[in-house]
């Protein structure tokens, strides 16, 4: 490759999208300027150009989770730069393996871009996790005569932990049974109380997706 074939845009810069030589995973995406693609081919580690830093960056020059450039290649126009590295740690400064960890396709705004039926279906599921979820905390703020989720706050945490260990211990018993009538209602009690102590503990469903959606 040469870089006289590369088209940096009016600030000098070149999007370099970083894949796993070996899994081909997608790991990050950043800009490089031409000094930085230059340092990248002279030792075979990544530099990049920070723009919120404006400074050129070695990757890993703080986590020490540094890039290994096995291939670099350019697209049709030669206005973006793919390289294939091996990666050392994760990629992601959030420690992740990949900067794309999350997914839009669970928020609402963006619904009508998707085959409305499966978005239908996923929001479905998620929605009515996501409304109990804010019944609850509505139930601790405000507390309520006669409702059960305010009875288990004014108790203490003790009250809703051994009921999660409780209502863990019934799932299995139902399994055991291979009972799905009774699978559902105890997954569903356990769920409920699982969500009483996120409320309580400050954790929202939201970090739990995003947990789920990073060990893809
Ligand atoms: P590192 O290059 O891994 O030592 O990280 C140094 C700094 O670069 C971090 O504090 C982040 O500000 C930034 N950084 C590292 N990795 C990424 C990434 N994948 N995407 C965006 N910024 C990053
Ligand atoms: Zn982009
Ligand atoms: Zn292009
Ligand atoms: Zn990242």
């Amino acid at each position: 490759m040469s870089i006289k074939n590369l088209k940096f845009d009016e600030k000098g810069l070149i999007p370099a999208i970083i894949q796993d030589a070996a899994t081909k995973e997608v790991l990050m995406m950043a800009y490089m300027n031409e000094e930085s693609l230059k340092n990248t081919i002279r030792t075979g580690r990544t530099c990049f150009w920070s723009r919120s830093r404006q400074e050129l960056w070695w990757k890993g020059e703080t986590s020490g989770h540094i890039q290994e450039v096995v291939e670099i290649d350019y697209d049709c126009d030669g206005d973006t730069l793919l390289l294939k590295v091996n990666q050392t740690g994760g990629a992601c400064h959030t420690g992740h393996k990949s900067c794309f960890y999350r997914g839009i396709k669970r928020e609402k705004d963006v619904e009508k871009v998707f085959d409305p039926k499966e978005v239908y279906k996923k929001s479905l599921d998620a929605d009515i996790l996501d409304e109990l979820y804010e019944v609850i905390k509505d139930r601790k703020e405000n507390p309520e005569e006669g409702s059960y989720t305010s009875s288990l706050y004014k108790k203490g945490e003790n009250a809703f932990l051994k009921k999660i260990g409780e209502e863990a211990t019934e799932v299995v018993m139902a399994a055991k049974e291979n009972d799905q009538g009774e699978i559902i209602y105890e997954v569903a009690d356990l769920l409920y109380h699982l969500m009483v102590m996120m409320v309580y503990y400050g954790v929202d469903l939201k970090e739990i997706y995003q947990e789920l959606e990073g060990r893809r």
